[in-house]
């Protein structure tokens, strides 16, 4: 079920907006939870008249159905596995999975059992798709003033550096909400997750513009989600290209939440000739409605990359990885093998 056969990343993948529309309307249903729209049609409508949204904020909305639902440890497991499942059907070679811990407590799950929860999907999905590596990231929440859940952000960094290895937890991550407070509060929950040595990467510069980009970078980054707005700032792109900071560039969810007017107008080629090690990935296959197929299709008609723009883009997704060494060398050097003189 893919197109392109070399060995595909996904580095930008949120398990809260990746799931299969059925199964969470079948896990509500079985939980006593109506899903906006009523239907399973009814919440496809709803997924899908959202994903015209005007704003990021406005599209956050999305995430209340999956939030009410996935407040036990089956549901999380059984979604996990599933993704897991469905990254290897469309040819995906590795994926780093993101969620928030903390937006499953409403029950009676502890952030860390919420972990242990996805990890047991993890390890479902995994053995019964044995060509395919999978690692998680725990996010961090943005969800209003830094104050609003600092403890429960903090209990992420501590969670995360409890079950932080190469080979399940392999970083940490700020989402949510863009602009609410400045993104430079969020500061010392960063310098702790530095301090405990984890691998990090946060949101910035895509409803905001790039000063947000800016202070990710100051936390000690490596990696942005979206992150385009940097290229408003030429000086910065050309800092960021020398510290070698890697974009996980969501094409579709840009456009849908219009931080990009249209894939025709995505900077994220310019910034790859600019020396920004760009990646390509889905951010929510659920809500947008993609695959990396798809978002490889915009890149070819709309964007102005070229299929060995595409393979070159995994070597940077492969670099940029929270993945073992050897594994890392082994996809790197298959992807070479598809590149055209
Ligand atoms: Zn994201």
């Amino acid at each position: 079920m893919t197109n392109y056969h070399f060995p595909k990343i996904d580095l930008h993948l949120h398990l809260d907006g990746s799931f299969r529309t059925e199964t969470l309307y079948r896990l509500a249903r079985e939980r006593g939870i109506t899903l906006p729209g009523g239907t399973l049609e009814g919440y496809r409508k709803f997924l899908y008249d959202c994903s015209g949204a005007e704003s990021v904020n406005e599209y956050l909305k999305m995430f209340d159905g999956p939030t009410q639902v996935l407040q036990d440890a089956d549901s999380l497991s059984v979604i996990t596995e599933e993704l897991i499942c469905d990254l290897a059907g469309y040819g995906v070679r590795y994926a780093e999975i993101r969620f928030a811990p903390q937006l499953h407590t409403a029950g009676q799950l502890s952030q860390s059992d919420a972990v242990e929860a996805v990890l047991k999907g993890r390890a479902s999905g995994l053995k019964k798709n044995p060509g395919i590596h999978v690692n998680l990231i725990t996010c961090m929440m943005c969800v209003g003033p830094e104050t609003a859940n600092w403890d429960a952000n903090m209990e992420t960094v501590e969670v995360c550096r409890r079950y932080f290895s190469d080979d399940g937890v392999v970083a940490l991550d700020l989402a949510g909400a863009e602009g609410i407070v400045p993104l430079a509060n969020f500061a010392p929950l960063f310098e702790k997750a530095r301090e405990y040595g984890l691998n990090l990467t946060c949101h910035a510069g895509d409803s905001q513009d790039w000063r947000t980009v800016r202070d990710a970078i100051g936390f000690g980054v490596s990696r942005i989600g979206h992150g385009h707005h940097i290229y408003e700032n030429p000086e910065l792109v050309r800092k960021a290209a020398e510290k070698g900071i890697f974009l996980e560039i969501c094409p579709t969810s840009n456009v849908q939440c219009r931080t990009r007017e249209s894939y025709a107008m995505h900077p994220a080629k310019n910034l790859l000739q600019m020396g920004i090690p760009v990646t390509i990935n889905t951010d929510n296959m659920a809500m947008a409605r993609v695959t990396l197929d798809d978002e490889y299709d915009h890149c070819l008609n709309e964007m102005g990359f070229t299929m060995n723009d595409l393979i070159c883009m995994n070597i940077n997704s492969a670099n940029a990885a929270f993945m073992k060494d050897d594994l890392r060398k082994q996809i790197i050097a298959e992807l070479q093998s598809y590149l055209k003189d």
